[in-house]
């Protein structure tokens, strides 16, 4: 018996997959074994997620959309109704926890389900001449 292919299982789209944090090839195991560390292999299939290399892909998406509400909010805060620099900056703590923090999890796991989806690897330079 030999170890499951990645043919054995149908293609499960990225975005029902990665944010749940469920494994890209059967979506039933967890990818994640931390907030946002990865596991090396699923539990459920046995996929070796070593290919999973998201790098800083999750905290840049997740930076470019949170970045605006936040800085809205605070320039609402500071300008519009004037409250003191040292209490918006005190509010703006869990503004940076709710839209900067708590998405990196689902947004990893979409970058991770949508590498393995969409075949992505290291590029290659082809070394035969023709
Ligand atoms: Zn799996």
């Amino acid at each position: 018996m030999s170890a499951p292919d990645r043919d054995d299982y149908p293609p499960l789209p990225p975005m029902t997959t990665g944010p749940a944090g469920k494994c890209p090839r059967c979506g039933q195991g967890s990818i994640f074994k931390g907030f946002i560390s990865l596991k090396e292999r699923c539990e459920v299939c046995g996929l070796d997620l070593t290919f999973a290399d998201a790098a800083d892909g999750p905290a840049f998406f997740v930076m470019l959309v949170a970045s605006v509400p936040i800085l809205g909010i605070v320039l609402w805060l500071v300008l519009g109704v004037g409250v003191s620099y040292w209490l918006t900056a005190i509010l703006a703590i869990p503004l940076i926890a709710i839209f900067a923090v708590l998405p990196i999890r689902p947004v990893k796991g979409w970058l991770v389900s949508s590498q393995y989806f969409h075949k992505a690897e290291q590029g290659k330079l082809d070394t035969e001449q023709n």
